[in-house]
């Protein structure tokens, strides 16, 4: 990557319709903080480059459902997840949005420029309309079943159930999603980007040019460009959005995913005046940091908008993720089914690192992969604590305690020294050869190699035991630790800088460079600050905790699905009179012997006090009940259940998940009140 003078790293612009969640983290920003960490470690020219997704159509869906503005809903996502960024540490050099003036200059500018020099088609087709909304239904303002897998919920630019790509006049009985109406096609014009005249100079660029691309990434292309391009329609009839710039023309705006990567672009003119170096200098590599659903938009799309432009580079690299699923379920924000990461950082307040640390380990870098909770815990404890935290704190501990916590000296080497010694650099090397081929995870095993290998030369040579026989070994050992320590604190930075913080602050070095690595970067005498742990414990309650919260989810959602019962046909009034409804009390209850459900009650019913067998035995106890107001049918032909005659009915609701509740008076009325 050598012929490259500088990087311009961008990562995927996250949706201001909602916060982040671990699938994001794992796909997209965690691998592009620790590459634009290790380049800055190395002393390399980089720009970091991120904001929030502002316009299309589920923005301004839920800003109508709200009943709030559009502008209300991104300001609120957009504060949220830059906020949780930086707490995360992800390092941006600016994350910016795509409201901003100077994106929506730039990219007005951008498309002007295509449409001035004839590189837009122009096309006027049939769209649905909805006469009560007054407005055209663009993506997901149009719902209908898809015509692929039969999902009765499928949007008018994509169908979630089979990840098929929709256009709305694919959908069988689209209604819109604003009125529930059903629309009727209208003429209108849009501006399409011609990709089938890009298609032979995409197949030479990518599939000649880029055959080093991740197979998963390559792969998509290919079936893309193989099955034909068709021209692309980059602009909407919607309100919300940058104003289509050409006079005369009024409610339509650039479809988002014209406007989107073109804000990697004003982002970068936010946070520099120089910002063309980084954008139409050959000597800039750009790399784009995306998740799966993206590599369209960043492999073709986009790069045909900058062809088609002529003056910008176009991307060297584009690492995108698979999923990661989460408890063996697909992340979800509709069914919010995720780990939120507002939520962790305010549940695992210090422990980012550990979630990049396990995101990292687990990253779906080739294939789908699964978060779980057990897993995190898992890496967290036998890995982070037990072994670098072990090895660390250890090394520091014994050089207090032996040497008043200065750096001793190392005499002479013994041959095992020596072989661990030897060690480091090749370390050193694999981290660096994943890190710049985007092998994430194996720079990260290579990387807590270290970590093994210091932990492994302190068991094997016990100090502990030396240091009663042998003071000057002991010197020479715990220098040899704590050399690999600073080490760790250095290799380890890109990964998990809080703990490389802290780490350097035990060593009391304020700044280590990647150069030192390997050679000995702590003079002897130099003095130690007092060591905390690296790394604590973390215990199956916490755990627990969310776990709980998931099953809490899933309930909802189950409970969500449960579709309630069609209504009975009518009755009379008169049929309705018949039943002698009334107001009772519970004197007596117990349990039916042998049944699992019911419970015979001793009702006060203000005519009589009489018994009612009732199923409610798996949700109540007797004693809880004893005193309780019920509605009881009292007309109702007495039963015999299990030997006992029950006279009458207690009135229950049943809840989606088949549980009971009492349905009673709400204030205490006089036994035998008539209900009706
Ligand atoms: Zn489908």
């Amino acid at each position: 990557m050598s012929q490259f003078k500088r990087s311009l790293v961008t990562t995927a612009l996250p949706y201001a319709n909602g916060p982040v969640h671990i699938g994001h983290l794992a796909g997209v920003y965690v691998p592009a903080d620790i590459y634009v960490r290790y380049l800055r470690a190395k002393g390399r020219e980089v720009v970091f480059i991120g904001g929030s997704d502002e316009h299309g159509v589920p923005i301004t869906i839920k800003a109508q459902k709200e009943g709030v503005t559009p502008q209300d809903i991104v300001d609120r996502y957009h504060n949220l997840i830059k906020k949780s960024f930086e707490e995360f540490g992800i390092s941006f050099d600016i994350y910016s949005r795509t409201s901003s003036k100077t994106h929506h200059e730039l990219s007005s500018a951008f498309f002007e420029k295509l449409y001035k020099e004839g590189k837009f088609i122009e096309k006027t087709s049939m769209q649905y309309y909805d006469e009560k909304a007054g407005q055209f239904l663009a993506d997901r303002y149009i719902v209908g079943k898809c015509p692929h897998c039969g999902n009765e919920r499928a949007y008018g630019d994509q169908c979630e159930a089979c990840g098929t790509s929709l256009n709305a006049t694919d959908l069988i009985n689209p209604v819109s999603a604003i009125t529930g109406n059903t629309p009727q096609l209208k003429e209108t014009k849009h501006w399409y980007l011609p990709l089938d005249q890009y298609e032979g100079w995409l197949k030479e660029w990518i599939l000649e040019g880029h055959k080093e691309w991740k197979s998963n990434v390559y792969g998509q292309c290919k079936s893309w460009l193989d099955n034909g391009l068709q021209p692309r329609a980059v602009t909407r009839d919607l309100d919300w959005g940058v104003p289509v710039p050409i006079e005369g023309v009024k409610g339509k705006v650039l479809y988002v995913w014209f406007d989107a990567p073109i804000g990697y672009i004003s982002a970068t003119k936010d946070l520099t005046p120089d910002w063309e170096k980084y954008w139409k200098d050959k000597d800039t590599r750009m790399i784009h940091f995306i998740g799966k659903d993206n590599i369209v938009f960043h492999c073709i799309i986009f790069p045909a908008m900058l062809k088609a432009e002529g003056s910008y580079i176009l991307p060297d690299n584009v690492p995108a993720n698979e999923f990661l699923n989460l408890e063996g379920d697909k992340i979800s924000t509709s069914r919010n089914w995720a780990v939120w990461l507002h939520e962790y950082l305010e549940d695992f307040k210090g422990k980012q690192d550990v979630l990049r640390y396990v995101l990292t380990a687990n990253a779906p870098e080739t294939k789908d992969n699964d978060f779980t909770w057990k897993d995190f815990q898992t890496r967290n404890n036998s890995e982070l604590v037990a072994i670098y935290g072990n090895f660390v704190n250890r090394a520091l501990v014994l050089t207090h305690k032996y040497f008043e916590g200065k750096v001793p000296k190392a005499g002479e080497l013994a041959p095992y020294d020596k072989e661990v010694l030897a060690e480091i650099p090749c370390i050193i090397e694999r981290v660096e050869k994943n890190l710049e081929s985007f092998h994430f995870r194996e720079a990260l095993k290579e990387c807590m190699n270290l970590a093994r290998l210091g932990n492994k030369y302190l068991a094997d040579t016990e100090p502990w035991k030396l240091i009663k026989t042998d003071e000057e070994r002991v010197k020479t050992i715990l220098n040899i630790c704590l050399q690999i320590t600073a080490d760790l604190a250095i290799l380890s930075e890109p990964f998990m800088p809080f703990s490389a913080k802290k780490l350097r602050g035990y060593l009391n070095k304020d700044s280590l460079n990647w150069d030192e690595m390997g050679a000995d970067v702590l003079p002897e005498g130099h003095q130690l600050n007092e060591a905390g742990l690296l790394f604590d414990k973390i215990e199956d309650e916490e755990i627990q905790r969310q776990l709980d919260r998931l099953q809490a989810t899933k309930k909802a959602n189950e409970m969500n699905n449960v579709k309630v019962a069609p209504a009975k046909p009518n009755i009379s009034f008169e049929d309705f009179q018949k039943l002698d409804i009334r107001a009772g009390k519970i004197m007596a209850a117990e349990k039916v012997a042998k049944t699992k459900k019911l419970m015979k009650l001793t009702i006060d019913t203000g005519i009589d006090q009489r018994v009612v067998v009732s199923g409610i035995a798996e949700y109540y106890t007797p004693e809880e009940i004893i005193g309780k107001r019920v509605s009881i049918l009292v007309n109702l032909e007495p039963r015999n259940l299990k030997g006992i005659e029950s006279q009458g009915m207690i009135l229950m609701v049943e809840d989606a998940d088949g549980s009971l509740a009492f349905v009673a008076p709400e204030k205490e009325v006089k036994a035998g009140s008539e209900i009706r």
